[in-house]
This record gives structure tokens, C-alpha cells and sequence, in this order.
């Protein structure tokens, strides 16, 4: 296991010596201490990857592709030791790690591997006597901070479409769990990625992420996590005007109007709010019902909620693992207290589990709550495994209470009326909607917010637009012709 910032290629104490402690959520037991970057570490890898991406820019688009294939292969060959640390770390039950993690951590890095040397410039036509052709070009240093919630993916989308480019980057994992991330690095070094090319600072946000959002030379920073740090990498990007993407938080709606399948619209919705315990920027936690199929649908929903097996997230038949760390499972409950100040009703849950073998970790129960769109756990984010409930009668009132909040990320709708779901699709304030489905993503398609879900998209096409910028170069035919003040 690396315990160590990785900087220009070596695994390196702090500066300081500074450490921090990771914890395993189940029993809140000690993994491991982790090196502690802070500022000053921040700008020694900053420096590392400034040198080496102006050879990487350079570098054959093909050979930049061949090192992510190679490091998709690795991560693959070294899969159950990556879903064992992952899960460790996270609390992420291992047959979702194992089903779903490393498979779309693997692809993304494959799937830019094959992208780099197919992106392509333009040549926009133009004057007589003049060629014009654009270039994208890699924006330089790019700093990349990532939540805790799925580490493993999201270093995976971060990474994959800013080296194809040809960027450097200095990443910083969140502080509670740095281990995937590291291990990942361990790889890029054994297939072969020059030092400095990917630098890698585990550090506390205020510290090691607000120096990398405030380096003069970093020239972008894209950043996952909440809203609230989404403004301050904001305004800390002022100080170089660098380049700021920003995949915030959310509050889902997931409609179910009357013509749905109910059975699948349960499975589906269940799924999109309890799987990683509800702690995805894009779960389902607003289920909007039509009232027509409101009492079957919430009798099937409790019944299958209540048979979801929590346990060791490192148990095969755990279907559902601690949250993440005490201090969030502590905001989750709370927003239990403050639903029923505010008039909510609780259908489900709403405590932390009393079984012995869950008390020392940091578990809640699957929680379903009747709530009004205008009380807070329904315009807050939550990101536990907590699920609000409103009735609608018409189109338009479903629509109303899914547009009724400040977010706008992921989205689903359940119906088998074809011309319903895409009218809905259309007017849905949200950068993703999903279709009889939630959840679903792959590297070829953008994934992104609008409103305070943030600005910018991974994966994809969009992705390498947004760690590139065009260049537009002008060619005179005819070289011994001045434009003007011919004589
Ligand atoms: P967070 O904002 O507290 O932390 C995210 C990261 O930012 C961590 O690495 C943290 O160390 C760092 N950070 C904290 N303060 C910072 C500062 N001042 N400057 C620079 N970096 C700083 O979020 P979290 O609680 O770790 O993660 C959960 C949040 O992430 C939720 O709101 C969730 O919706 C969001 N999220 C969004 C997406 C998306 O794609 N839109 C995906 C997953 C999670």
C-alpha cells in the first residue's frame, strides 16, 4: 500500500513529516497514516509536473494513448487488490466495486487511450490567399481535486481525458481516502508515465486543494465536491484567471408517473438512491409519484428497502456499507431531526442500524421521508441513504417539483408513454436524464450539471474540449505578398 505524496515519479515524505490517519468506516479502525502535503509540497509538484509537460505537449499523441492502455490493462490485472482497497477505504460494498468501479475505471482510461490520437483540429475556410487551421492544445498544468464518494472512478475521469491532451496534473485526493488514488499512480509508473506527468498531493482541502486552486502556475483546476467549495476553488481561481470546471452537488428528482412499470420503476429507483449508501452527486433522492400509483408503488419501495443487506462492505453479499466517515454519518441523521421539525413524515429508517455488528461503523438505515418540496431535505443535499417523497397529478406539477430546486445534475423519469419522456427529457432542468434507467454513464457520454450542479462536462468528446483551447493559426499563400501598406 503507498502511503507517500507522489511527486516527479517518486513516492516522497511531506515536507513537514505531516501525516494524517485513514479509517476503515466499518469499525472506524485505522488502515493506515498517509503523508500530508501541504503548500509547500503542493508547489514542489506543481514545479514537476510545469517541467514535464513541455515534453509531454510535445509528445506523440499515439504513444500518449498507448501508456493509458497500458495502465487500463494494469489496473485490470490488478483488480482485486484495487476493489479490496477501494472498499476498505470507502465503505463501497465490494460487488459494487468489483461489478461496477474498477470495470468503468479501466474503460475511462481506455476509452481517452484510444481518444488521443484521434482528436482532431479544424480548417475553417476562409479569405482567398489564406489558410486558417485551429489546433486544440493542452491548457498546461491542470489541478484536479476529487471527493471521496467514488475515488477510484473519479481519478479515472479526471485524469484519463487531461493526459490525452497532453496536460500535466497534480491531483489531490479527498483527505479520507487517498489510497486508490495512489495506488492508481503506483501503476502510471510501472507502464511507464514520465515523472512529473501525474503528481499526486494527499492533503486536507483548506490547506493542499486551496493552494493547487490558487497556484499562479496551474493554469486550470477541475474540481469535484460540494457546491459550498465549488464557489470558494471560484473565487481562488481569480488570482491567474486559470480555467475552473466544476462538478457540484445535486438533489435528483425521479419522476414515476402512472404508466410506468412498477416493478422496474422500484428496482430502478431503489437503486438510484441506496446504492453507495445515497453518497452520489447524481442519486435519485427526490421520488416524485404520480398519486394515482403512490400507495403500491412507496408498499414495494419500503419492502424492498427494508431487504437490502447492510453489512461489511467487504462481505460478498453486502448490498449496502457504511457511509463514508462518522462526521457525515452524523449530518445525514441530522437532516432525519430537522425533516420532522419541518413537518416530515418518516416511512422508513431514520436512525443508524442497532445491530451489534454495525454500531461501531458509520451506517445508516435505508430512510424514506414524505416531505414538501419547500422543506429542507428537499432542497438540501443530503447524500446519504435518505429518499424524500411527494405526490403530483399532472404533467406539469411533476415537472414544477423536479425543476423546484437550485441543482440540476442527474434526473430520471419511469413512463411508457414515448412522447411523454421526451417532452419531459426537453424541459428537465438537469444535465442528465435517464429514461426507465438511473444511473447509467459511460466515458462517451458528457457528464455534468447546470444552475449550482456547476459548469463544464467529463467524459467524452466535451472532455477533451474542456482541458484543451483552440489555437488559430493564419497563413499568407503567398509569402512575398504584404497584407497592407504595399509600396
Ligand atoms: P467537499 O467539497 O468537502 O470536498 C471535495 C474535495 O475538495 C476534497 O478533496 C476536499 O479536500 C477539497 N476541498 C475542501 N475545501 C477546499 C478548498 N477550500 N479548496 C480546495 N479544495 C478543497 O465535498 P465532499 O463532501 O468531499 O464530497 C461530496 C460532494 O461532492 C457532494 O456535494 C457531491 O454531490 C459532490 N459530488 C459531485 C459530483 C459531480 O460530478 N457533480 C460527483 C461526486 C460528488
Amino acid at each position: 500500500m503507498q502511503t507517500k505524496l507522489f511527486i516527479n515519479g517518486q513516492f516522497v515524505d511531506a515536507s513537514a513529516g505531516s501525516k494524517f490517519a485513514v479509517l476503515n468506516p466499518y469499525d472506524n479502525s485505522r488502515i493506515c497514516d498517509v503523508a500530508e502535503a501541504r503548500a509547500e509540497d503542493v508547489d514542489i509538484a506543481v514545479d514537476a509536473a510545469a517541467k514535464a509537460q513541455k515534453t509531454w505537449r510535445r509528445s506523440d499523441p499515439s504513444q500518449r494513448g498507448r501508456l493509458l492502455l497500458k495502465l487500463a490493462d494494469a489496473i485490470e490485472a490488478n483488480g482485486e487488490d484495487l476493489i479490496q482497497l477501494e472498499s476498505r477505504d470507502t465503505g463501497h460494498p465490494v460487488r459494487d466495486a468489483r461489478k461496477l468501479d474498477l470495470p468503468r475505471t479501466a474503460a475511462c482510461f481506455r476509452y481517452f487511450g484510444g481518444m488521443a490520437d484521434k482528436f482532431e483540429g479544424f480548417l475553417p475556410p476562409v479569405y482567398p490567399g489564406y489558410i486558417n487551421y485551429v489546433t486544440r492544445e493542452p491548457v498546461g498544468v491542470v489541478g484536479q481535486i476529487v471527493p471521496w464518494n467514488f475515488p477510484l472512478m473519479f481519478t479515472s475521469w479526471k485524469m484519463a481525458p487531461a493526459l490525452a491532451a497532453g496536460n500535466a496534473i497534480v491531483i489531490k485526493p479527498a483527505e479520507l481516502t487517498p489510497l486508490s488514488t495512489l495506488r492508481i499512480a503506483e501503476l502510471m509508473h510501472e507502464v511507464g508515465f514520465p515523472p512529473g506527468v501525474v503528481n499526486v498531493v494527499p492533503g486536507y482541502g483548506h490547506t493542499a486543494g486551496a493552494r493547487l486552486a490558487e497556484h499562479p502556475d496551474v493554469k486550470k483546476i477541475a474540481f469535484t465536491g460540494s457546491t459550498p467549495t465549488g464557489r470558494r476553488i471560484v473565487q481562488a481561481s481569480a488570482s491567474n484567471l486559470k480555467k475552473v470546471q466544476l462538478e457540484l452537488g445535486g438533489k435528483g428528482p425521479n419522476i414515476v408517473f402512472a404508466d410506468a412499470s412498477i416493478p422496474a420503476a422500484v428496482a430502478g429507483s431503489a437503486w438510484a438512491i441506496f446504492h453507495n449508501q445515497g453518497q452520489a452527486c447524481i442519486a435519485g433522492s427526490r421520488l416524485i409519484l404520480h398519486e394515482r400509483i403512490a400507495d403500491e408503488f412507496l408498499e414495494r419501495f419500503i419492502a424492498l428497502a427494508k431487504s437490502i443487506r447492510l453489512g461489511n462492505p467487504l462481505d460478498e453479499d453486502t448490498e449496502m456499507g457504511p457511509l463514508t466517515s462518522k462526521q457525515h454519518q452524523e449530518r445525514v441523521l441530522n437532516f432525519v431531526k430537522v425533516a420532522r421539525e419541518e413537518g416530515g413524515e418518516i416511512l422508513l429508517g431514520g436512525k443508524a442500524p442497532e445491530r451489534e455488528d454495525l454500531v461501531k461503523g458509520c451506517f445508516v438505515e435505508p430512510t424514506i421521508v414524505r416531505a414538501k418540496l419547500t422543506d429542507s431535505v428537499n432542497q438540501e443535499e443530503v447524500f446519504g441513504p435518505f429518499v424524500t417523497v411527494t405526490t403530483f397529478s399532472d404533467d406539469d406539477e411533476a415537472l414544477a417539483l423536479a425543476n423546484g430546486v437550485k441543482y440540476g445534475l442527474g434526473s430520471g423519469l419511469w413512463t411508457s408513454n414515448l412522447s411523454r419522456a421526451h417532452r419531459m427529457a426537453r424541459e428537465i432542468n438537469a444535465g442528465m436524464v435517464w429514461i426507465n434507467s438511473y444511473k447509467v454513464v459511460h466515458p462517451g457520454s458528457p457528464f455534468g450539471g447546470v444552475g449550482e450542479s456547476g459548469y463544464g462536462r467529463e467524459m467524452g468528446f466535451e472532455a477533451m474540449l474542456e482541458y484543451t483551447q483552440p489555437k488559430s493559426v493564419w497563413v499568407n499563400i503567398d509569402a512575398q505578398v504584404a497584407p497592407h501598406y504595399q509600396r
